[in-house]
């Protein structure tokens, strides 16, 4: 089939099946389970899983669609046109997925992935534990073998989603006497069982999109250890990895010149002269942001296509993490700083909509910096691992 009628067949094939409400909306962490439980979310999710669309280029034998790096890239800008949500959001698909297709043995990709492909199985992280985020390898929670299983007993902290997931993939100290980054391993366990306690954690907002997570002789199956025994950092990293190499959207050739959102709010608050931004400032500003995430979006987009034989992220993955969450954490900053009092408004009828959800934006992208490994560790991973400094 000819690429150009591939894109009309995927093209009419959104038209037909994505519900309105599935359309012109942004995704946020905070209410994302939320926004995927209503009957169209789940509408959307059955017709895309039918084809493999929830997972576009793994492997047709799990289900997945196993495009082309050219065909996925038709399908997304297909999607980013039609200004629809992805049918299927979360930890399945960016971040275990891809893990378990790379490290994972064929039982354990035959057994976990069609499964994340249909979307009715979620999954979250025990990675973060209190006393050890940045310094992950410190982790102290134990598994030890019994028969063909692991038991496993200890705390995990900040698990995104934990009261809706069904599986955990997590890291356990499986050696306590080894060095701090040996020892441990990489392991999934069921999330519906007698020793797994979820207690989730309130914001100030009210919504409680993470938890803590209690084990008490919890069990994981021997055979789902991904990877080696006691080697489990080297696969727990890579999945970051997988993580922070989340990539923007490709822009659509066709897709008319995107709207300036930055610009309309300066132009809002400021009003126009001679078709300019009335403010000299608030013009420097929108300039250098939108410049910013342009050059962003075209690094990753060359980076993506340099690496279309399909290889796995690298340590190259934190510069965009680093880059584009610091970006967005800017251009969160500068429309509240553009609507003046308005970009404090948090509630009550003096204030839009817009502005009140601009305003939770802002306050909601002071996480980005920090989830998925904070900027400063980022940088550390830049410094030693992309420019090869010393420690
Ligand atoms: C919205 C959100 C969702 C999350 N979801 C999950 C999840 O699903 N699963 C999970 O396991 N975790 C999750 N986390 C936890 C996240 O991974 C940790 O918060 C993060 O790794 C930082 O760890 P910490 O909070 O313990 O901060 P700390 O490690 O205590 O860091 C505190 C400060 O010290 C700085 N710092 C620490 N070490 C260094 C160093 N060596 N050099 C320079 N500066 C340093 C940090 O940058 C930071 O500014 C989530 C966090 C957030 C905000």
């Amino acid at each position: 089939m000819s690429i150009d009628t591939f894109r009309a067949e995927i093209r009419e094939y959104i038209a037909e099946h994505c519900p309105d409400s599935m359309k012109n909306r942004a995704l946020h962490f905070e209410d994302a389970h939320e926004t995927y439980s209503t009957p169209d979310a789940d509408k959307w999710l059955k017709a895309m899983a039918a084809k493999g669309l929830t997972a576009p280029t793994w492997p047709k034998e799990y289900g997945a669609a196993g495009l082309s790096y050219e065909e996925n890239r038709v399908y997304q800008e297909e999607l980013a046109a039609a200004k629809a949500l992805p049918p299927l959001a979360g930890m399945g698909t960016a971040m275990i997925g891809p893990t378990l297709l790379e490290f994972g043995t064929d039982e354990q990709k035959a057994r976990h992935l069609p499964k994340i492909v249909s979307g009715e199985v979620r999954w979250c992280q025990g990675y973060s534990e209190p006393g050890s985020g940045s310094d992950l390898a410190s982790l102290q929670t134990k598994a030890v073998i019994e028969g063909d299983h692991f038991v496993i007993n200890g705390q995990k902290i900040w698990t995104s989603g934990a009261q809706h997931a069904d599986w955990m993939f997590a890291l356990v100290r499986t050696d306590p006497n080894a060095a701090k980054h040996d020892g441990i391993s990489f392991v999934l366990l069921d999330m519906h069982q007698k020793g797994v306690t979820i207690k989730p954690i309130q914001l100030i907002s009210g919504s409680s999109p993470f938890c803590e997570t209690f084990f008490d002789d919890a069990i994981a199956r021997r055979d789902d250890l991904v990877g080696e025994l006691n080697k489990g950092w080297t696969v727990g990293k890579r999945l970051l990895q997988y993580e922070r190499s989340a990539a923007p959207p490709a822009r659509n050739k066709n897709q008319k010149k995107p709207v300036n959102a930055f610009a309309e709010v300066a132009r809002e608050a400021f009003g126009e002269r001679n078709g300019k931004i009335n403010n000299t400032d608030a013009r420097d500003n929108v300039i250098r942001q939108t410049m910013s995430e342009k050059a962003l979006k075209l690094t990753v987009e060359r980076v993506t296509d340099e690496s279309r034989s399909g290889k796995a992220p690298g340590a190259t993955t934190s510069i965009f993490k680093y880059v584009g969450s610091t970006l967005s954490k800017e251009g969160s900053s500068l429309k509240s700083q553009l609507r003046g009092s308005d970009g404090v408004g948090w509630e009550g009828d003096e204030f839009s909509e817009d502005a009140i959800s601009a305003t939770r934006g802002w306050l909601r992208d002071r996480a980005v910096t920090i989830y998925g490994g904070t900027n400063e560790v980022q940088l550390n991973i830049i410094a030693k691992r992309v420019l090869g400094l010393p420690d």
